[in-house]
C-alpha cells in the first residue's frame, strides 16, 4: 500500500506517533505543521522532506527558513498556512492532529479539496460539527476517526445494519481523579491533573482527561460522527482503557473493540481504512490482563462532563462555547491562575450563556469560541 499523507501538528503527541506509523510503512509525507517546536520540526524536514511545512508562529518560521535552506522544503507561517498544508495536490489524506479549534478550518478546506480527513482533532468536531459534516456529506468526502474510542465504535459497526444500533458504549479511563470527591479536587495542581495513568498524550487533552472533559467532548464528537443524540451514549467509566469501545444492536449483541493502549493503531486504521496492516506496538494478551473493570461516570464530581452533555443536548453554539471556554480554562489552570474546580465551573457557566442557535456558518462558531474564551478571562480576573 502506498500512500501521500499531510500531518497537521506533527509535532504532537498524535503527530510523532503518526509519523512513526508513517516510518514503518514506508509512505511518503508531503506536509508537516507545528506551532512553534522548530527543533522537531527541522529533524522531520530532514528524515521526512516534505513539500510544505509550516510554523504557525511567525518568527520562528523565520529562524527555521534559515536552518532549512539546504532542503528543498517550502517553510510558510501563520493560522492560514495550515489550510495550505490541509490542501495539497499530493496529498490522499489529511490527518488533524493539531490541539484546540485552530484545527477547524483546515479540516474544512481538507474536505472543500475533496481530501480524506483522518480527524484527530476532536475540538473540530464539537465546535463545528454541523458544518464538517455538512460539507464532509456534500464534497462526499470521509471522515476517519483517529481519536481511540471514535475509532473502535467505527470499527465495531463495519458491515452492521445502521437502523439496528441501540447504543454506543463510550469507555473512559476515569484520568487521574478516578474516585475523588470534590473536596479532594480542590487541592490538585497542574502536575497532579498532568499524570495519566494509561495514555502519554498532549498537556491540554491529559488535563481535559482528569477534568472528564475529554469524554464530554467525545460524547458530541460521537453524535456527530455516528449519527446518533446524545442519549443514545453511555458512558463507561473502564480504568484499563482495554476496551476502546463498542456497540450494542436491537438483538442484545454487543461488539467491541480491544486492544493495547497504545494511539498508533487508530492512527495506522484510519490510514489504511478499510484494510488493515501489521502496526507497530505489542499485541494484547487478555490472560496476563485477567480482569477488566467497569463503573458509571461521577456526574457530581466531573462538573465539565455534565457540562458537555447539557450541551449536548442543547445543541447548536452550546458545544462551540464549552470547548471554547474549556480550552481558555485549561490554559489558565496550567498557569495556576484559576484552580482545577473552577475549569468546571466556568465551562458550565459559558455554556449555559451561549444561545443554542444553530452553527449556521463558521463566523458564528467561531463567535461562540470567542465569546466564551472572553467570559472566561473576565471571570478569573
Ligand atoms: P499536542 O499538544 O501533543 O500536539 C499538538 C500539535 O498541534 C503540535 O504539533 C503543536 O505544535 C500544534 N499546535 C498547537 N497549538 C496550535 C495552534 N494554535 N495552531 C496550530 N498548531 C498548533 O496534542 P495531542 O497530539 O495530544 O492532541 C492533538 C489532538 O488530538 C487534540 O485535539 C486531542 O484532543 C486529540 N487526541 C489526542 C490523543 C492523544 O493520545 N494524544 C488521543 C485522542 C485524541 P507545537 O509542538 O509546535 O506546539
Ligand atoms: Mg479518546
Amino acid at each position: 500500500m502506498d500512500r501521500t499523507i499531510s500531518i497537521l501538528g506533527s509535532t504532537g503527541s498524535i503527530g510523532r506517533q503518526a509519523l512513526d506509523v508513517v516510518r514503518a510503512q514506508g509512505w511518503r509525507v508531503c506536509a508537516l505543521t507545528a506551532w512553534g517546536n522548530i527543533e522537531l520540526l527541522e529533524e522531520q524536514i530532514r528524515e521526512f522532506r516534505p513539500a510544505l511545512a509550516v510554523v504557525v508562529k511567525e518568527e520562528a518560521a523565520e529562524t527555521l527558513r534559515i536552518r532549512t535552506a539546504d532542503t528543498s522544503t517550502k517553510i510558510l507561517s501563520g493560522p492560514a498556512a495550515l489550510c495550505e498544508a490541509a490542501v495539497l495536490p499530493e496529498a490522499e489524506t489529511a490527518l488533524n492532529a493539531v490541539v484546540g479549534i485552530a484545527g477547524l478550518q483546515p479540516t474544512l478546506a481538507a474536505i472543500e479539496a475533496g481530501k480524506t480527513v483522518a480527524l484527530a482533532n476532536k475540538e473540530t468536531l464539537v465546535a463545528g460539527g454541523e458544518l464538517v459534516m455538512a460539507k464532509a456529506a456534500e464534497k462526499k468526502v470521509p471522515i476517519l476517526p483517529v481519536d481511540s474510542e471514535h475509532s473502535a465504535i467505527f470499527q465495531c459497526l463495519q458491515g452492521q445494519p445502521r437502523r439496528s444500533l441501540e447504543k454506543i458504549l463510550l469507555t473512559a479511563s476515569g484520568g487521574p481523579f478516578f474516585g475523588y470527591t470534590k473536596e479532594a479536587l480542590r487541592r490538585v495542581k497542574p502536575a497532579d491533573a498532568l499524570r495519566h495513568p494509561n495514555w502519554s498524550m498532549g498537556a491540554k487533552i491529559t488535563v481535559d482527561s482528569a477534568t472528564m472533559m475529554n469524554k464530554g467532548l467525545e460524547v458530541i464528537e460521537a453524535c456527530h460522527l455516528f449519527g446518533v443524540g446524545p442519549d443514545d451514549v453511555e458512558i463507561v467509566v473502564h480504568r484499563e482503557s482495554i476496551i476502546h469501545s463498542g456497540v450494542a444492536f436491537s438483538d442484545g449483541a454487543v461488539i467491541a473493540q480491544l486492544g493495547a493502549p497504545d494511539m498508533r493503531l487508530p492512527i495506522q486504521y484510519a490510514l489504511t481504512y478499510p484494510d488493515r496492516l501489521p502496526c507497530p506496538g505489542k499485541g494484547l494478551s487478555l490472560t496476563d490482563i485477567g480482569k477488566l473493570t467497569f463503573y458509571k461516570p461521577d456526574l457530581d464530581t466531573f462538573a465539565c462532563l455534565a457540562a458537555c452533555l447539557e450541551a449536548a443536548r442543547a445543541g447548536g453554539l452550546r458545544p462551540a462555547a464549552a470547548n471554547g471556554a474549556n480550552e481558555e480554562a485549561v490554559a489558565l489552570f496550567l498557569r495556576e491562575k484559576i484552580s482545577f474546580l473552577q475549569i468546571g465551573e466556568l465551562v458550565a457557566q459559558a455554556a449555559a450563556r451561549q444561545k443554542a442557535v444553530p452553527a449556521a456558518c463558521l463566523e458564528a462558531v467561531l463567535e461562540a469560541d470567542r465569546a466564551a474564551r472572553e467570559f472566561v478571562r473576565q471571570a478569573a480576573r
